[in-house]
């Protein structure tokens, strides 16, 4: 439970206060991937829809991610002879935030997952294709569903244009400042936005879907909530500053899992691009600045964060082999490490180390220590096996990296249809959240963040609270 009293809440305004310029059945707050998604499904819904977005487009975290979204028994994993079930999936999630999450959550969100991919496919042209190259940690089976590029901003993109094919209206420029709430019953009466001129408008409605995100871009609240992060580097949104939680928490709202964040142990250092987890399931690994490793990387990305943190200078390097490197040039982001020359190489280990910096005797035994644990099939000291991947062989590659916030998975207790509720379980009236903005599924801290649980959370989320809050409208 969140103390309300430590936050600073935002402000509800009277409904008599208001000056209402316009009305909508349905407002979003926030035009990133949830914000759209729920957009896109409240119009299909048959309700009149406005999504306000605070920046001068509507991108978000969205659209700096990889735009991987897990679904379970799509047609694309039949396709491919892969197996998979929702229950499947939500026994993942589960696993992975070590039983410490809202398991009838995980349940009803993995069983809307393939749903919302083949939804997005079909009725919105969103060019997903299944990513069969690798397994991420602590998926069963390949369920990642991502645009030609892997990149968020082509997701971001085919989002806008779906808007705008449904003639969807997306105000940017437009940040919410103050909710118009009855006092009483907590019923949404509207929205207060900010022009950047100062200028003021107040926008009625009957529902509100907080599709906002979370409070990475909020340093006063990080430091209080997951201070473990504060000296790790941010790249997340820094529009995103807790104003779902903090106008939630004001109308009563209960908030879960506060401390809990999606971090990454892989940020190229000084170059702000993510150097993507394949590249350690595969059989790469991390060392810091003395050539030796220091933890289990294949636990997961979002863990390791604090782990390349605590390394000397706050850093550590991914060190791996051509094999790898041409598995990662499937990606983006990679390739613009690539470009960027993050990616260093060399015909030898001792080479490789002279280049990045990095103690040569000790990545030599380093290197030789895997290739004797690929050999055995036995577990590292911190639990990890190397069997079934080849040993790294010339030439050698090594990127430098850093620790990275990426985005907060704590938010507003919601239920399968993205209801906000309070803290006795019942639903506030007509406010819904989705996304970053609703709590996650990942437990109560870092290493409960399984890879696709953020863009889960905002296309699922929001494409059912954009339903539920049409449906609700509809029927008064
Ligand atoms: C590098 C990186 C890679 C990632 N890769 C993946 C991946 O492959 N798969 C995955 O599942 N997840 C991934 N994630 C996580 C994923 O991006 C997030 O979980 C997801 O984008 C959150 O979506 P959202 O719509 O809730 O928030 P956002 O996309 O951040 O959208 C929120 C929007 O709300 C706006 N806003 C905020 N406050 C206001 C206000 N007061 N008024 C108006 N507008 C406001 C913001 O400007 C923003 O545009 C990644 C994250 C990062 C940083």
């Amino acid at each position: 439970m969140v103390d309300a009293t430590a936050v600073e809440t935002a402000p509800i305004l009277p409904p008599s206060s208001a000056n209402f310029s316009a009305h909508v059945p349905v407002l979003v707050v926030g035009g990133g991937g949830c914000g759209l998604t729920a957009a896109l499904a409240a119009s299909q819904a048959g309700a009149e829809v406005l999504v306000l977005e605070r920046d001068a487009s509507a991108l978000g975290t969205t659209a700096m991610s990889t735009g991987l979204i897990p679904g379970a028994n799509t047609r694309l994993q039949r396709e491919r002879g892969i197996v998979d079930s929702p229950e499947l999936f939500a026994a993942d999630i589960v696993q992975k935030a070590k039983g410490q999450t809202d398991q009838g959550i995980a349940l009803a969100l993995a069983r809307e997952s393939a749903r919302t991919i083949e939804w997005l496919i079909d009725d919105h042209q969103v060019p997903l294709s299944l990513v069969d190259s690798f397994l991420y940690p602590g998926h069963s089976v390949m369920r990642m569903h991502g645009s030609p590029n892997r990149t968020g901003s082509e997701l971001m993109g085919s989002l806008a244009a779906a808007c705008e094919r449904r003639g969807i209206d997306v105000l940017t420029e437009a940040q919410v400042t103050e909710l118009f709430a009855d006092a009483g019953t907590g019923v949404v009466r509207g929205a207060r936005l900010r022009r950047p001129d100062g200028s003021t408008e107040d926008i009625g409605c009957d529902a509100l879907v907080l599709a906002c995100c979370g409070f990475a871009g909020n340093e006063a609240m990080v430091r209080q909530y997951i201070p473990e992060i504060e000296g790790a580097t941010f790249f997340g949104h820094p529009g995103n500053k807790g104003d779902a939680i903090r106008w939630g928490l004001a109308l009563g709202a209960a908030v879960r899992d506060i401390h809990s964040y999606q971090g990454h142990g892989g940020l190229a250092a000084g170059r702000g691009i993510p150097i993507l987890w394949p590249l350690i399931m595969e059989g790469g690994f991390q060392v810091n600045v003395h050539g030796r490793r220091f933890s289990n990387e294949a636990r997961g990305y979002s863990e390791q964060a604090v782990e390349v943190v605590a390394q000397p200078g706050h850093v550590a390097w991914d060190v791996y082999d051509a094999r790898l490197h041409r598995l990662m040039l499937e990606f983006d982001d990679y390739r613009d490490a690539v470009e960027a020359r993050a990616v260093l190489s060399a015909d030898s280990v001792v080479a490789l180390a002279a280049l990045a910096g990095i103690d040569a005797s000790g990545l030599a035994a380093t290197v030789a220590e895997v290739a004797a644990l690929v050999k055995s099939g036995e577990a590292d000291a911190w639990g990890r096996r190397f069997a079934g991947k080849p040993p790294l062989a010339a030439p050698y590659y090594a990127v430098k990296v850093t620790g990275a916030l990426f985005h907060t998975q704590g938010g507003l207790a919601v239920d399968p249809e993205g209801r906000v509720l309070r803290e006795d379980g019942s639903a506030l009236p007509n406010l819904f959240a989705g996304g970053g903005a609703a709590r996650g599924i990942s437990g109560p801290s870092s290493w409960g963040y399984m890879a696709g649980n953020g863009l889960l959370t905002a296309t699922t989320f929001g494409r059912l609270a954009g339903e539920a809050a049409a449906r609700q409208v509809a029927h008064g």
